[in-house]
């Protein structure tokens, strides 16, 4: 990276680095078809070949879709929140959210179904928002370990509740079709965070209804 070797000022540091977060500028259209026929060439086919012809057109239309989730604000997404639950403080679960996800490695799918729990403070959301915030950190490049970690760390943030646990079970692409070909594997992450972390009794309530509900649901 450049800049890394200067000695500087913390002011300065900081300004590098602002600057070199920066995104990018946006390719235009014809830029991103272009990209998307060398990919085809680079594959070993032939990008003007009929059937393929109108596909960097799809392809880049198809992103739009994949990638959504860098045209919003996940804390947005959270910010209604209602504070007349009747004193409600026990735990909410919300289970099974699939999510379609890219790793940001390969750019191949993973797939998988989000678990996400929290105890309220003094306010709860609406609970499709649960759903919605899994999929704005999912429709953007990840690895399963940070979209577990963005998940749990935005909820905690926003709603500042006593407690949150998110359990992420995904297959991976990139280890079922290439190198590996493992089939089946389902990698599973967690990220915890306050009465989660600190209460073990809660940590255990939390995984066994998790439990519970897979041997009621699940085919395996
Ligand atoms: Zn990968």
């Amino acid at each position: 990276m450049k800049g890394q070797n200067f000695m500087t000022s913390n002011r300065s540091t900081k300004t590098i680095k602002k600057a070199l977060k920066k995104k990018p500028a946006k390719p235009t259209q014809a830029e991103a078809e272009d990209a998307v026929r060398t990919l085809i060439r680079w594959a070993g086919d032939d990008s003007d070949r009929e059937g393929l012809r109108d596909t960097p057109k799809r392809v880049t239309k198809s992103y739009l879709e994949f990638f959504k989730g860098y045209e919003q604000e996940p804390k947005e997404i959270l910010s209604r929140t209602f504070k007349d639950v009747e004193g409600y403080d026990e735990m909410i679960v919300l289970r099974d959210i699939n999510f379609n996800s890219y790793c940001e490695h390969h750019m191949v799918p993973f797939s998988g179904r989000a678990h996400v729990a929290y105890i309220p403070g003094d306010k709860v959301v609406g609970i499709s928002k649960l759903a919605r915030l899994v999929d704005v950190y999912a429709k953007r490049l990840q690895i399963q370990e940070k979209l577990t970690a963005q998940i749990a760390s935005t909820l905690n943030e926003v709603l500042k509740p006593r407690g949150v646990a998110v359990v992420v079970e995904a297959t991976h692409m990139c280890m079922t079709t290439r190198g590996v070909q493992k089939h089946g594997t389902v990698m599973q992450t967690s990220q915890l965070h306050g009465l989660f972390k600190s209460d073990h009794r809660t940590r255990q309530e939390f995984f066994s209804l998790l439990k519970v509900a897979h041997f009621n649901t699940s085919p395996r």
